[in-house]
């Protein structure tokens, strides 16, 4: 048993990433020293403070940890949960730093997380956790548009991101870039439109594109394209949420989707949209009328599927269940679903799995254009819109002149239409997974490297290594 490793043989959060790292960096020659710093977490702030609930005092136990700052700011997701600890908070701040080296944001990695229950606490009080959470960071210098930018994560949404940046801008006044010292915030508050999907949206363009590899697809039985295969998703939840939506508008069938309470299935698939209403209208999934309930929610994992997507939380697939997951493909839209001794069984298994450094990106990659629009004040496509709307009728005008032919009225209105926001964030979004999946699968080809997670971080090594160098500080 190795020194990282507890009594029971399991490694910690932590403990696996690096184990992850450790495997990566055997197909590099970097000095050690300098692999040591790239795993480190550079700060760590634990922090409790009390809050009024009631008529009690409550300690809440918090965190923020700033993994790297190779490149700043620091940008990293909140989770609210009562599992927040120091080690899950580093690992999913250690996860970010990968993450932003991969999909090119130029980003250190960060988390925060806050140890509560926010299905058991009320509006107002979540309201004043929040607030003072944001303006102890604000003390330490732990967030601020050059800093560090928080993020949603499990556990929290636009709600908290737009009392963040209230908290911040009341104790900031005259900073005019204020808007963009946290990200995922309502459209109405500066946030960006597509934020809210794009972590699902991105765990559907990396999945696609996939399925799209002849010959990754023949290397597992199965043919190519979406259409028809069989999905499994783990948490409904924001990110499990639009991933399934898109899923099933691309004609995948979702035979089964599993939550806290328990897990529904049906053969021959779900229709996701009245599942959703049915959650909206009872407060659980179990019970829908088109499906069967399965009690226990963890044996909805090791149904017979082609793609199975964890997107609740991490060490949900490990060494006692791991033989009997029937998937082909795992799409990791969680942080850190599969643990180490999972991962070598399942690659003995010849699962492909499309890891969560380079999976759920989505999220950091759409809060990058979003901090983007608020550092420059200007919402995407409004300079370029009408132009473009003008462009496109005088070329119009050109081509129905040439060819003595008009076009129909609903033709001309979708060939004259310029660019939106949605439009250019949902390109932005797509183009970046499509590239961050080729640049990983090209490395573990020519790289012969065992499996997608390695060549992922191999990936990320690499480039926090060429933005170090390009600083100095390792000449
Ligand atoms: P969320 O809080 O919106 O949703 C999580 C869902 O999982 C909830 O519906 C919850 O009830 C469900 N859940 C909890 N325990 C479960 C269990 N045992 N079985 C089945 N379902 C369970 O969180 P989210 O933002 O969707 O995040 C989910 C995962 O994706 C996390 O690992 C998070 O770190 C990761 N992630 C999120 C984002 C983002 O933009 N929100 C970005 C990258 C990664």
């Amino acid at each position: 048993m190795s020194k990282n490793q507890n009594k029971t043989g399991a490694y910690s959060f932590f403990n696996c990433i690096e184990k992850n790292f450790d495997k990566a960096a055997r197909f590099l020659s970097i000095e050690k020293g300098l692999l040591e710093q790239i795993k480190a977490c550079n700060a760590v702030y634990r922090m409790h403070f009390p809050v009024k609930m009631g008529k009690e005092i409550k300690v809440i136990e918090a965190y923020r940890v700033q993994h790297s700052h190779h490149k700043l700011p620091c940008k990293g997701g909140i989770r609210y949960s009562m599992k927040v600890n120091q080690d899950e908070v580093m690992t999913l701040a250690a996860l970010m730093t990968y993450k932003c080296a991969i999909v090119d944001v130029p980003f250190g990695g960060a988390k925060g997380g806050i140890k509560i229950d926010p299905q058991t606490i009320s509006t107002e009080n979540i309201e004043k956790i929040t607030r003072r959470y944001t303006s102890e960071l604000i003390k330490k210098n732990f967030i601020g548009p050059g800093i560090d930018v928080p993020a949603p994560d499990y556990g929290t949404g636009e709600r908290e991101m737009s009392w963040i940046f209230d908290t911040f801008l009341s104790l900031r006044s005259g900073d005019v870039d204020a808007l963009a010292c946290v990200t995922g915030k309502p459209v109405s508050q500066g946030g960006v439109r597509g934020r809210k999907e794009a972590t699902g949206l991105g765990v559907f363009y990396g999945i696609r594109e996939l399925c799209n590899v002849k010959e990754d697809m023949n290397s597992i039985g199965l043919d190519i394209g979406l259409i028809g295969k069989k999905i499994i998703i783990q948490g409904l939840g924001n990110v499990g949420y639009h991933a399934a939506t898109f899923f099933h508008k691309a004609g995948a069938i979702i035979i089964a989707l599993a939550e806290r309470e328990g897990a529904i299935y049906n053969e021959k698939g779900l229709n996701v949209s009245k599942v959703f209403s049915h959650l909206k209208n009872t407060g659980s999934i179990l019970n829908f009328p088109e499906a069967k309930n399965i009690e226990n929610t963890e044996k909805a994992l090791e149904l017979e599927c082609d793609i199975l997507i964890p997107a609740a939380l991490e060490n949900v697939i490990h060494k006692n269940n791991a033989n009997r997951i029937k998937a082909k493909i795992i799409g990791e839209a969680a942080n850190g679903p599969i643990t180490p001794e999972a991962d070598e069984i399942l690659e003995k298994k010849g699962v492909i799995i499309i890891p969560d450094i380079y999976l759920n990106a989505g999220g950091v990659t759409v809060s990058y254009f979003e901090w983007l629009k608020n550092l420059s004040h200007v919402r995407y496509g409004r300079m370029e819109k009408k132009f473009s709307e003008n462009m496109n009728a005088e070329l119009l005008q050109v081509i129905e002149t040439i060819c003595k032919k008009r076009v129909s009225t609903k033709e001309k209105k979708i060939i004259l239409r310029g660019p939106r926001e949605i439009d250019f964030v949902r390109s932005g979004l797509e183009d970046t997974m499509i590239n961050g999946f080729h640049k990983i699968r090209d490395l573990k080809k020519s790289s012969k490297i065992e499996n997608m997670r390695t060549a992922a971080f191999v990936l990320a090594i690499n480039k926090i290594i060429d933005s170090y160098e390009k600083l100095g500080i390792f000449p």
